[in-house]
């Protein structure tokens, strides 16, 4: 008899998306002259590079002769992209070895993926409100949840105190909703707390390409110390418009070791690369020259102009909010502005006022936890001439 994994029974329906689909639908139907504008979901909209498009286009073209086509490749990916990351970081101000590098094919996957190296009976923290596959993949597991909260009082940047017994911390910064960031002091007290607990964090930076502000960080390896108690997990879907493409990397550093119960030493990049190369079989050729394109010279320059784009719908968005008198958090170091609901609505409220009222969509806080309640998320990631007639209809009528 197949026994089944019945963790799955315990993951709660996610409702939130499908619900908002479903809210839009009834609405469009019922007011078919109303043009509703998006600004919901949380994805980008603008096409990838030149540069990137022309390096996808030579990678096809190597791919259609036999003297340059490519079968399976290192499963940790290509060293023309690892060497580009290692690069890349370095204008971060951290440095790393290319083996502590490991392409994937998103920060998603390798999020879930990574609780493979974990024992189950780890307690996890995870900050309220925050991107649910924290959340998900280990309830799947079966594993402790604690959560920290998010709230005005601490800017939604929770921080540890001696009174958390964790084991494993999912921070995410520039965070997803609220767009709040640490700063490299609040990162400090993490390591801190990390080091002194043999906790490991899992440091999920997926908006790190947003940070134009020196003070913030955008690697959690700029805290002395990091590298032995972090993961860092990365993406080019947001900062590079690879949502579609699928591309992101995750960085185990030399020094993460832990100790199994009889006292044995293990490398958590050794375990990385075993289970990466046992179980995944590596990004596409095409896309890794695409995503080593987006760190050549011209691909940032283009790459930096797209995420001026979206930073500048978001600029217009927090001075409509601004002029309005209404709170909000985020949008300087990320594409999401985490509004607070006014007159004390519920998510959902406010949710539906701004559908029917303005025909504008956003995302309910409460989908990302129990703390985004009485909050709503936008994005910033639509078009100019949308994101100029929402903020219009907000500044008109809310
Ligand atoms: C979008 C997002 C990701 C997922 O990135 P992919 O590389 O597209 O899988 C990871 N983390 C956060 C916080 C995100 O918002």
């Amino acid at each position: 008899m197949a026994l089944m994994n019945e963790n799955y029974c315990n993951l709660k329906e996610s409702y939130l998306f499908s619900q908002i689909a479903a809210k839009v639908t009834t609405f469009t139907a019922e007011h078919p002259d109303k043009k509703v504008i998006r600004m919901g979901i949380g994805d980008v909209t603008l096409p990838l590079a030149p540069a990137v498009i022309k390096a996808m286009q030579k990678a096809v073209e190597e791919m259609a002769t036999k003297e340059t086509f490519r079968g399976y490749g290192p499963e940790q990916g290509y060293d023309f992209l690892r060497d580009a990351l290692v690069k890349y970081y370095e204008t971060a101000g951290v440095t790393l070895a290319r083996e502590e590098i490991f392409v994937s094919d998103g920060a998603k996957s390798d999020c879930g993926n990574i609780t493979d190296i974990f024992s189950d009976a780890n307690t996890i923290l995870v900050p309220d409100p925050v991107y649910p596959v924290y959340v998900d993949t280990n309830i799947m597991r079966g594993r402790k949840i604690l959560y920290i909260n998010g709230t005005p009082e601490n800017g939604f940047l929770p921080m540890p105190d001696a009174s958390i017994k964790a084991d494993v911390i999912y921070l995410c910064s520039p965070n997803n909703p609220t767009g709040a960031a640490y700063t490299k002091a609040q990162l400090e007290e993490w390591v801190t707390y990390a080091l002194k607990n043999d906790a490991v964090i899992l440091y999920d930076a997926a908006y790190e390409a947003f940070v134009t502000d020196p003070a913030i960080p955008r690697s959690i390896f700029v805290v002395e110390g990091a590298k032995e108690c972090a993961i860092e997990l990365c993406s080019l879907s947001k900062t590079a418009g690879f949502t579609g493409t699928r591309c992101g990397y995750t960085v185990v550093p030399h020094n993460l070791k832990r100790k199994t119960a009889d006292g044995t030493e293990l490398s958590l990049n050794k375990m990385w690369l075993r289970r990466q190369t046992t179980k995944f079989n590596g990004v596409p050729y095409v896309i890794q020259r695409a995503a080593e394109a987006v760190f050549s010279e011209e691909g940032q320059k283009e790459c930096q102009e797209m995420l001026a784009f979206y930073r500048e719908n978001a600029k217009i968005m927090m001075d409509t909010f601004t002029k309005k008198g209404l709170k909000f958090y985020g949008g300087v170091y990320s594409p999401y502005i985490w509004l607070e609901c006014p007159k004390g609505m519920t998510s959902w409220a406010f949710f539906d006022y701004l559908l029917e009222k303005l025909a504008i969509v956003g995302t309910p806080g409460a989908g990302f936890g129990q703390m985004g309640e009485g909050y709503l998320r936008l994005t910033a990631f639509g078009s100019r001439e949308a994101t100029v007639e929402a903020m219009a209809r907000i500044e008109e009528s809310l």
